[in-house]
């Protein structure tokens, strides 16, 4: 009987691994499944407009798991995880030793009423918290709510993008000589950093550089 009731107390307030759903080590991602999520290579992708482009692992398996988790289904804790994972990636490449200011991409008016939360702040938030980096969320809004990106092809996409993004010029002054990481959850064609970095450069802001926690395979072949 006590193991029953203590069995289903466990049930009941124990945190549960979102990924296998094991309660053992009471969090909402255990250390297996954590280490399961393998780190890239530690140099750039590509560079999109003058931005050198990393990404930490590829969008696959549990790490896919946890952004859909974090993005779509409310799964807020899951931030840190996915944070923590961003910095140890990070932390590898020499340019860490910089100090830069996060941009996380934003999101439109829409899917914030919808979501209540920018999904990648959170994430910038925890990560600003083991880099000791600034996070800016004041240069850039989402004026347009596009399609989803992964039902369509490169033309596509940079297409659905053109415009969705605007500055706040005025938040633009003195910060030309800032570094600014772009943060992001997903590479795949890189329209939304190219997006992004346009503004930038229209801005007079030029040192550019883009983290995003995953990237599609696609990016590792081609
Ligand atoms: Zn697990």
């Amino acid at each position: 009987m006590f193991k029953f009731l203590s069995q289903l107390l466990d049930l009941i307030y124990k945190k549960r691994c979102y990924c296998c759903k094991s309660t053992k080590e009471n969090s909402y991602l255990c250390s297996k499944c954590y280490k399961s999520i393998k780190q890239l290579p530690h140099n750039s992708l590509e560079v999109i407009n003058g931005a050198k482009v990393y990404s930490a692992a590829v969008y696959k398996n549990n790490v896919q798991k946890i952004i859909r988790g974090l993005k779509y289904h409310k799964q807020r804790e899951l931030a840190v995880y996915l944070a923590k994972f961003m910095y140890e990636y990070w932390q590898k490449l020499e340019i860490s030793k910089q100090q830069f200011v996060i941009v996380p991409v934003p999101i439109s008016k829409k899917r914030m009423k919808e979501r209540h939360y920018n999904h990648m702040s959170l994430v910038a938030k925890e990560f600003a918290k083991l880099t000791g980096y600034e996070i800016n969320e004041n240069l850039i809004i989402r004026v347009k709510d596009t399609k989803p990106q992964y039902k369509l092809n490169k033309t596509e996409r940079a297409k659905n993008l053109k415009g969705a993004f605007e500055a706040l010029k005025e938040n633009f002054e003195n910060l030309s000589e800032e570094n600014f990481l772009i943060f992001d959850d997903i590479l795949t064609t890189g329209s939304t950093v190219a997006e992004i970095t346009k503004i930038f450069h229209k801005n007079g802001a030029d040192k550019l550089t883009a983290f995003t926690t995953c990237c599609s395979e696609y990016n590792l072949n081609g």
